[in-house]
């Protein structure tokens, strides 16, 4: 390197200072790197693969043929492709397409990085399944409440994010082609906040630009829930809509969300859970989530997002400790207090809606086949069902289409007259291009 450096002129000098100095900067970083705080690998002894989990809940599935149904349903766009892994309980299966039952739909692991939720997912199924004991309840009052109700799960929303996370990208939450699920919703969609951050909450091209978020909208507006949970990690919190403003729904709605989770914050978060509006609690509004979308346009009465674990003195570059249990007494403390929770919801959340009617005729129109809604059914039903907003993005998406052939029929008209112009003035004599 120095007899180079001799050699050269003042040009390659410089240059040599320049790589001299890189090659010191790498060194330096390489020595620092032991001194860095050392980061939580995932611990596979407690967590299964994303691919483990899969087949784990197939064979479960399997095993249960008299009260589980699994479906993959696939999608892509662009050269990007996603498939999301459906489990329907039914605890007679011949009963599974009975419209008067009552409907809950939970989805975990919507960012990746949050293993502990689908490790609750696998739980739940497990406990629904009878291979676990059912937590806080007698036999008869399990059977009522199972008997009444159609549970759809969806383990691992996000599959592609979470093997981004095991190919060891711990702090990754977007999906495999970095989009924030839980923020590719069309309330609200794209608003970004002074602290806004495309690592973590970048909201996509488009609402429903991304494969698993126009596969949980279909699943959604096909399964028509009653009650809709998001399951998260990161903080402790039951939360309800919205998101994207700093307030709670009024109504009735609104209060009977409210008692259930305060129910749940005493029986299973013993107390300390957040509990209110996402947007008024935690600190930060969030744009295009799943659930103000099931809540305001979906129409489900009881639309939930939970947070499950968090550890805050974790560092923050220390994902997987700061989303996940790491020992295997607080990982089976979560598993017990998370599913007990759930099943508190499948026992409560029917009686405190038994006002609220979503059967019936109407609904019979409501439950469509994917296909069906492929072929136009949401634009039918939007607008006869009064869902204003989807109506109006149809709507705004036919303006912007206009408005562009419009902008570009008038650029071609003013080029036309300007060329127009411009041949006249060539005909005139040309005196200097400098303004006098
Ligand atoms: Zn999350």
């Amino acid at each position: 390197m120095g007899r180079l450096c001799s050699r050269s002129s003042v040009l390659s000098v410089g240059f040599c200072f320049f790589a001299c100095l890189q090659v010191f900067f790498v060194v330096n970083a390489k020595t620092n790197l032991p001194s860095s705080p050392s980061l939580t690998p995932i611990n596979h002894d407690l967590y299964h693969s994303s691919g483990d989990l899969k087949r784990e809940i197939k064979t479960l599935v399997n095993r249960h043929p008299d009260k589980f149904t699994f479906e993959t349903i696939k999608s892509g766009n662009k050269g990007y492709h996603a498939e999301v892994g459906v489990v329907t309980y039914c605890r007679r299966r011949q009963e599974i397409d009975d419209r008067s039952k009552f409907r809950i739909l939970l989805s975990f692991g919507q960012h990746g990085r949050e293993l502990i939720t689908s490790e609750v997912a696998f739980r739940l199924l497990s406990i629904l399944s009878e291979e676990k004991p059912t937590p806080n309840l007698d036999p008869a009052t399990l059977n009522s409440t199972l008997d009444k109700i159609i549970i759809k799960v969806v383990p691992m929303e996000n599959l592609n994010g979470r093997e981004l996370v095991e190919a060891g990208d711990l702090c990754e939450r977007r999906n495999g082609r970095g989009v924030d699920l839980n923020r590719n919703w069309s309330v609200d969609w794209g608003k970004k906040e002074k602290d806004y951050d495309p690592y973590e909450e970048y909201p996509g091209t488009a609402a429903f630009s991304e494969p698993e978020t126009q596969i949980m909208r279909k699943l959604a507006i096909s399964f028509d829930p009653h009650i809709w949970v998001n399951v998260h990690s990161g903080m402790e919190a039951l939360f309800m809509p919205y998101d994207h403003k700093n307030t709670t729904p009024s109504g009735v709605p609104s209060s009977q969300m409210k008692l259930l989770l305060e129910e749940l914050n005493q029986l299973h978060c013993h107390e300390h859970c957040m509990v209110g509006s996402g947007g008024g609690s935690v600190g930060y509004l969030a744009h295009g989530t799943a659930t103000d979308y099931m809540y305001d346009i979906v129409k489900v009465p009881m639309a939930f997002t939970f947070e499950i674990y968090g550890d805050e003195a974790a560092s923050s570059k220390d994902c997987f400790k700061m989303f996940n249990p790491t020992d295997i007494n607080t990982f089976n403390r979560v598993l017990d207090d998370w599913s007990a929770a759930f099943f508190s919801i499948f026992k409560l959340g029917p009686q405190q809606l038994g006002g609220v009617s979503k059967g019936a005729a109407s609904n019979l129109e409501k439950w469509v086949s994917i296909d069906e809604y492929l072929e136009g059914y949401l634009m039918e039903r939007s607008s006869r069902y009064g869902k204003k907003r989807e109506v109006l993005e149809l709507g705004m998406q036919e303006i912007r289409t206009y408005f562009r052939l419009f902008w570009l029929s008038s650029v071609l008209l003013m080029f036309m007259f300007c060329s127009r112009i411009s041949k006249s003035k060539c005909s005139r004599q040309i005196v200097s291009p400098i303004p006098l």
